[in-house]
Order: C-alpha cells, then sequence, then structure tokens
C-alpha cells in the first residue's frame, strides 16, 4: 500500500507543508471533478464518506517522523479529504505526535453535514473552496455530482465559520470560465466573512490556462470590500522543502497541486 504521508511541499499559503492523504486510493476520489484539477478526471466520484487507511498504519507512519521540518501539517491528497470519514481522529492523532498546527483543504463539498464539521473544527487551519456564484457555473467550474448544490455548500461554510475558532480561509480558483464574475463571487465571500480570501490561479500546467497577475491584479480589486486580508497567488513566496518521498509526493502531486 502507498505511504498516507508525503512531503512536505511548499505552500504559497502553509510554507512547509507536510502531507497527509486519508483517501490513498488508485485514481481521485471527489465529490468534484474540477475543469482545473491537477490530478486528472475524477474516477471515483462520490459524496459518500467512508475509512481508506487506518489510523493504525497513519500512526506508524507519523511515529516516524516525529522531528520533521515543517510549517503544517495538510491533510489534502489525491482527492478532497472530508470524505474521510476518520479526519477529525486523524486530525487528533496528528496533533498528539507533531508539534505542528494542522490544516485541512476542502473542496467545501460536505460542509452542510454536522460531522463533517465538527470533523473540521479540529483543524487550526480550515481552506475553503469557493469558485463560483450560481449552480451554472458550479457545474461548469467544478463539475461536482449531480445533487450537490451550490446553496447548500455556502449555507454550511457559514454556518461552520460561526462556531470555528481557528481559522477559516476561502480559495477561489479564477480562470477564464469565472474571471468575470469576480464581484459576484466577492459578495458571497462577504457574507461568509472569512479570515483570510486566498485568490488562485492554476499555475502549473493542467487543462486550463492562469490567468495573468494584471488579470488577477484587476480581480483582487474586486475583494475591496472585505475587512480580511485578501492575497494573491503572485504575491506569495515559496519554501525550498525537500520531500521525504519523492515518488509519494509526485503521485500526490504530478505537476505539483494547485490546491497547496
Ligand atoms: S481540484 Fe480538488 S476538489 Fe477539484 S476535482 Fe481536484 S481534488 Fe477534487
Amino acid at each position: 500500500m502507498n505511504s498516507i504521508v508525503y512531503g512536505p511541499v511548499p505552500s504559497w499559503r502553509l510554507g512547509r507543508s507536510l502531507g497527509i492523504d486519508l483517501l490513498c486510493a488508485p485514481g481521485k476520489t471527489c465529490s468534484f471533478d474540477c475543469v482545473y484539477c491537477q490530478l486528472g478526471r475524477t474516477t471515483n466520484p462520490t459524496t459518500e464518506r467512508g475509512e481508506f487507511v487506518s489510523i493504525g498504519k497513519l500512526t506508524k507512519e507519523l511515529e516516524e517522523i516525529k522531528d520533521i521540518a515543517a510549517d503544517y501539517v495538510t491533510f489534502s491528497g489525491t482527492g478532497e479529504p472530508t470524505l474521510a470519514s476518520n479526519l477529525g481522529q486523524a486530525i487528533e492523532l496528528a496533533k498528539s505526535i507533531l508539534p505542528l498546527p494542522v490544516a485541512v483543504l476542502t473542496n467545501s463539498s460536505l460542509m452542510p453535514r454536522e460531522d463533517v464539521r465538527e470533523n473540521l473544527a479540529k483543524a487550526d487551519v480550515v481552506v475553503a473552496k469557493l469558485d463560483v456564484h450560481n449552480q451554472e457555473l458550479f457545474r461548469q467550474v467544478n463539475r461536482p455530482i449531480a445533487d450537490l448544490m451550490l446553496s447548500d455548500i455556502i449555507e454550511g461554510v457559514k454556518h461552520f465559520k460561526s462556531k470555528f475558532v481557528g481559522k477559516l480561509c476561502l480559495q477561489v480558483m479564477l480562470i477564464e470560465a469565472n474571471k468575470t464574475f469576480a464581484r459576484e463571487i466577492a459578495q458571497i465571500a462577504s457574507y461568509l466573512s472569512p479570515d483570510e480570501v486566498q485568490l488562485n490561479t492554476p499555475l502549473r500546467p493542467c487543462a486550463v490556462k492562469p490567468l495573468t497577475p494584471s488579470q488577477m491584479a484587476s480581480i483582487k480589486s474586486a475583494f475591496s470590500n472585505l475587512i480580511c486580508p485578501v492575497v494573491t497567488v503572485y504575491e506569495a513566496p515559496r519554501p525550498e522543502v525537500k520531500p521525504l518521498n519523492l515518488r509519494e509526493t509526485l503521485r500526490r502531486r504530478p505537476k505539483q497541486c494547485h490546491c497547496e
């Protein structure tokens, strides 16, 4: 079986990010099939939570790297991490073994579920995806599993934010298809009152082209009504890091991850 822990990888938002992939299944397990996904097409589309790796195996892997130099433990990997039903237990375990804050990168799709919000609340930082402002664009950009409704997801994130004591960041991936809706997306971001907004564009090779620095700067101005910091991927420094296991790291980031 492949290893659960990979990296550290350089993350534009989290510095040296030690990855944990609780899915570890062949292909990609996700509730979305985003047009810009660097992992290719979703091979295991689902919204059902399940246990993909055991806590015993994760314990063993984390015990072996207790002294790792990293800034964050980040739950991400080969799909949507909240699909792992043992996410909450895994976050607690990571905190008990490594002296590092924990982040989760989520596509927000399961935020309407109370069990998922409870799991995510154990993290120090949650980075939640919000790329669109309406259902039609949601279908076009994120290509969700049929019954997922954007309005439910937005209310789920709102509910989560109202209780969460950690840092909630919204990540907006901007591409040709959604770039003209920056104001509408900013309005939803304002409603959600995150602690930070991260404006991203796919800089690494994938099926769609990234926006230019000037396009991103103009989009950033549409978010100027927010009271929280708004950062773009072009402004961020990237730390130099040496991964624990290059093969495992490249398997999760064949062309480097857009989400980290
Ligand atoms: S970018 Fe993230 S949410 Fe979108 S399909 Fe890929 S893994 Fe799933």
